[in-house]
């Protein structure tokens, strides 16, 4: 009989910056085997080590721990220019990754006519713009889509690359017009196998994989990058990401099913951020927003780009919990709520004409009439930071968590309280309790 009970799935709740990778580092040298199910080069983690941080990208957090195998997912689209980076930067701080990565062959890859594309787009978007990162993602999903991509297992058929390459090719170049700088069909060729040759060895059947892992009783972490809120299917589109990024995306992604899970963790902050355009009807533009923002450090990893900041908003966050089949919660950041008199809670919106609104909305114009419904609750005066266990926290903070679980309709499960690996705690009698 296999036991699946101890696979783990760790998923983002809001709008991406939870602050997973933290929980997926602590995690992950519990697991056997690590897997990146979807997103590009345009998600990442950061995970602090030794008070030194490392974004990751592409390749799964478990490449920290040397007992981890590596699988990066059907639903991956891998940039190998930023691929490779990605993995000297590892192994310049002594991370080798040789003999534990598998990449699946059925993965996308982008192009630089993707990513020619999405910028062209995004260029004359105007006020439209939904703010992409310009790195090809949307386009490469689409062509995906389109069934015009072109994946890893392609690359081990250099003699019919060009004619996979050429439909997208042709199409770009039909709409971004002659004068477009763009590399010829041959050298897009050319340079994607030479970046590809070192990686071939790695190129294999990850369902197959992960089945063999299954049947040795190999525990499996899957990491989910961005989150529910940026979902295309289930997130406030369309300003949200070209993938699934819930649940729905682990089994896509992955060619496993709901059964082959145990556990879903679902990571929220004990605020609310977002980056760019798109509905937020919590976002405080005040004072108590601009302090979240310098406290909490929400500036772009990339682009330094302000983050948007507000209360913890129950509505999204319970539908991230119901979409995802949640079991609990790791909710980080608690510290940043350190020393202010007042901590807010969104527990439900109210629409233009005052009515309560139950569930969240699907149309971008329905958002904008929304009004937050906030609840105050009495600040802490004793920090948080680096508390490590439930006695440590002060008062006011457990009837705010409490507060806040209940109207997120999840237990906590991890609390975290500061960026370190050892700053916070498994909530005791919860299912992660033993593990970290
Ligand atoms: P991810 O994409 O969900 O992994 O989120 P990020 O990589 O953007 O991580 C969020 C940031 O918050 C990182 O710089 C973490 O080091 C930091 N962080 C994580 N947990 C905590 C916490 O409990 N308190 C504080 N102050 N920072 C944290």
């Amino acid at each position: 009989m296999i036991d699946r009970s101890r696979n783990l799935a760790i998923l983002g709740l809001q709008w991406g910056d939870e602050g997973k990778g933290k929980l997926v580092d602590l995690l992950s040298a519990r697991f056997r085997h690590v897997v990146r199910f979807q997103g590009g080069n345009n998600a990442g983690h950061t995970v602090v080590v030794d008070g030194q941080s490392i974004a990751l990208h592409q390749v799964p957090s478990g490449a920290l721990h040397t007992g981890c195998f590596l699988v990066v997912g059907s639903g991956v689209l891998l940039n190998l220019e930023v691929f490779h980076q990605e993995l000297s930067r590892l192994s310049q701080r002594g991370v080798d990754v040789t003999g534990r990565m598998i990449i699946s062959d059925k993965a996308h890859l982008i192009l630089p006519h993707h990513i020619a594309l999405d910028q062209w787009r995004e260029g004359r978007a105007g006020a439209n713009r939904i703010g992409t990162t310009g790195r090809g993602i949307g386009p490469a999903y689409e062509m995906k889509a389109a069934r015009m991509g072109v994946r890893k297992g392609d690359l081990k058929h250099p003699d019919s690359l060009q004619e996979r390459i050429r439909a997208s090719y042709e199409e770009v170049r039909l709409l971004l017009g002659a004068e477009a700088q763009l590399p010829s069909l041959e050298a897009i060729a050319a340079q994607l196998m030479e970046q590809a040759r070192p990686l071939l060895p790695l190129i294999g059947d990850i369902q197959a994989h992960l089945r063999e892992a299954q049947a040795k009783g190999e525990p499996i972490l899957f990491e989910g990058a961005q989150a529910t809120l940026l979902d295309i299917d289930h997130g406030t589109y369309p300003f949200v990401t070209s993938s699934n990024c819930s649940i729905g995306g682990l089994f896509t992604g992955t060619g496993l099913s709901h059964k082959d899970l145990g556990y879903v963790v679902g990571v929220a902050k004990a605020y609310t951020t977002r980056v760019g355009a798109g509905p937020m009807p919590s976002e405080l533009q005040d004072a108590s927003g601009d302090r979240l923002r310098e406290v909490g450090r929400e500036f772009g990893t990339t682009t330094g780009r302000p983050r948007r900041c507000g209360w913890f908003d129950a509505p999204i966050t319970r539908h991230a919990v119901r979409t995802n089949g949640a079991d609990g919660l790791g909710l980080m950041k608690l510290d940043v709520l350190d020393g202010l008199d007042q901590v807010g809670l969104v527990i439900g919106y109210r629409d233009g004409e005052g009515g309560l609104v139950p569930n969240l909305p699907s149309c971008a114009q329905d958002w904008a009439c929304l009004r937050p419904e906030v609840r105050m609750y009495k600040g802490w005066t004793q920090a948080t930071r680096g508390v490590r266990s439930l006695e440590a926290l002060p008062r006011e903070a457990r009837i705010y968590l409490d507060a806040l679980a209940e109207a997120a309709e999840a237990p906590i499960a991890y609390l975290s309280t500061g960026p370190d690996r050892d700053e916070g705690f498994a909530w005791p009698g919860r299912f992660l309790e033993g593990m970290l």
